[in-house]
């Protein structure tokens, strides 16, 4: 027997509708490229994206036909998340961060039709656009009377002009709901970087429980700072959470420095944040340096890599704003385990609920994981022994763009190449990349317990640690160090900082002081460009 309720195709379309009738007048306010700051709402939001897809449908672009991004986090962008997928279409967020070769490469893999990019990147797509061979259209997100004339760009066109010649009123398609609605490329460590193609379905679905209480609890209340770029992953999915909950958003373009983002704060009442560590590291540096705190900011969600204890102190304890340690991947959509606290934990001392809190956290409803030894066999939750991390879900990855059928799939579960336990209470804890732990004699050491003890080190910026090889012990880990600005530190007050703070075969057998480690499109560390740096770096003795 069929249940006898109204049959509707979980489009995204519907999230910018909702938004425009119930929440018409929430605020987007986005610093946006010319320095200026703009406002606008979710009505002129919903006009605008309207006109974006009349555009689409006047160039020609069939459904399912890829449309480009290159561009930070603004109103345009958003226009461009609902306007292109809205109206059937694929919204493919480039990283403008990636090496032009590799853009070249992703655009010309996901067939892109259209390319729309904010002015900062005008000299990337003048260095790709001859290569991209299935681009058509170029537009720049920008006023007509700012678009330069002699870019060498065939056919540039400014966006207002383009979606000004447009209707705002259109009827958005309607049509199956496991329709693709976007892709976003990932760039593994090895091999081509590998397109991740969400539907309306999984992206809605990720939605709905992205903005639960024990998620991240978003509401019509709240007025949230999306530090996370929109070119990647979705921006963890907060523009749609937004739109589904008409929250006021606040879009810091280009400008990421502390300072700027402080300041973008402060002066607009943002209550939440999302950002990876590095981030969150800049700003919690410029605070200190200036004795400023937060008026307004309650929480903030930390993931892409791991939170260091240091940090979520600082903005725990210090700052008294809320962490919400995260954890996904872009196969993921990318949310898979948010730490929220259960009851149980409220009897415990602030030290013991830290503990917790420094977990990945627990799975939302929606994504199922358990952790297999090498024979896949599944391992206990006992919160002590660790495994292959495999995740499945509506909005976890079935196979990759492009890849004519190639499962990445073991037994119907994705291998997230995570390594990590899961405790009795169901909260996992990432203990390394599985291409990053370090054998040392047979025993296993986290590369991100290392990097956490350096981190609370007071004139420790940054720490990477990485495995070396070694005759005796297979690999010895090093740490390398970036200092604070203005600190002198030696090898020794580094290595002493690791006593009684782990077992002493856990502990560096050496420190490497670099200016910077090299940091990935998305802010992460690059371990594998460090490993390249120190390819001719040899252990003491080894
Ligand atoms: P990406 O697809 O680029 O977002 O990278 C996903 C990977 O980032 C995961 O597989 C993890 O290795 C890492 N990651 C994401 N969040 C966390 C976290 N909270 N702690 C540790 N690693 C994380």
């Amino acid at each position: 027997m069929i249940g006898l309720m109204q049959s509707q195709q979980l489009l995204i379309s519907s999230l910018m509708d909702f938004a425009e009738r119930h929440h018409g007048d929430a605020e987007i306010v986005s610093r946006r490229v010319e320095g200026d700051i703009h406002r606008t709402n979710y009505r002129q939001i919903a006009a605008r994206s309207k006109q974006v897809a009349h555009g689409l449908d006047h160039m020609g672009l069939g459904f399912g036909d890829r449309v480009a991004t290159l561009a930070w986090n603004g109103y345009r962008h958003l226009e461009l998340y609902f306007g292109v997928s809205g109206s059937g279409r694929v919204l493919h967020t480039l990283n403008p961060r990636l090496h032009p070769e590799q853009i070249v490469w992703i655009a010309n893999h996901a067939q892109d039709q259209v390319l729309c990019f904010d002015m900062s990147f005008l000299p990337i797509v003048q260095a790709v656009h001859a290569n991209c061979s299935t681009i058509k259209h170029y537009v720049a997100l920008c006023d007509a009377n700012k678009l330069p004339t002699d870019t060498g760009i065939p056919g540039l066109q400014s966006y207002e002009a383009w979606i000004g010649a447009h209707s705002t009123d259109y009827h958005w398609p309607e049509f199956d709901e496991d329709s693709a609605s976007s892709m976003c490329y990932t760039s593994g460590t090895t091999g081509n970087p590998k397109g991740v193609l969400y539907s309306h379905r999984s992206t809605l679905l990720h939605a709905f429980a992205g903005a639960l209480p024990d998620a991240l609890n978003i509401s019509a209340r709240d007025c949230i700072l999306p530090v996370v770029p929109m070119f990647h992953v979705n921006a963890w999915g907060l523009p749609y959470c937004a739109a589904m909950t008409g929250c006021k958003l606040v879009f810091p373009g280009p400008s990421m420095d502390g300072k700027s983002i402080f300041e973008l704060m402060e002066s607009e009442g943002v209550n939440f944040a999302a950002g990876v560590p590095t981030v969150w590291q800049m700003l919690l540096g410029y605070l200190q340096s200036n004795q400023r705190r937060f008026s307004t900011l309650k929480r903030t969600v930390i993931g892409g890599a791991a939170c260091p204890p240091a940090m979520m102190q600082s903005f725990q304890v210090d700052y008294g704003v809320e962490v919400l340690h995260a954890w996904g991947m872009t196969e993921m959509s990318p949310l898979g385990t948010v730490c929220t606290l259960k009851n149980k934990h409220a009897k415990l001392d602030a030290a013991q609920q830290m503990q917790v809190r420094l977990k990945q956290g627990r799975g939302i409803f929606g994504v199922d994981m358990k952790i297999v030894d090498d024979n896949r066999a599944e391992l206990p939750w006992d919160g002590k022994t660790s495994g292959d991390l495999l995740v499945k879900g509506p909005w976890v990855v079935s196979e990759y763009f492009g890849s004519d059928g190639a499962s990445p799939l073991v037994d119907g579960w994705f291998p997230t190449g995570d390594v990590a336990t899961i405790d009795a209470d169901g909260y996992m804890q990432i203990t390394d990349r599985s291409k990053d732990v370090i054998k040392s004699g047979g025993e296993w050491i986290s590369s991100i317990d290392v990097e956490n003890i350096a981190m609370a080190h007071p004139g420790v910026a940054m720490a990477a640690c990485i495995g070396m090889k070694h005759p005796k012990w297979d690999e010895r880990p090093i740490i390398v160090v970036v200092t604070k600005p203005g600190v002198t530190l030696t090898r020794d007050e580094v290595l002493a900082f690791f006593v009684g703070k782990t077992a002493k075969w856990q502990v560096p057998d050496d420190v490497v002081f670099v200016d910077a480690i090299p940091l990935g499109g998305t802010g992460k560390m690059q371990k594998s460009k460090l490993r390249d740096m120190l390819r001719d770096y040899r252990l003491p003795g080894a």
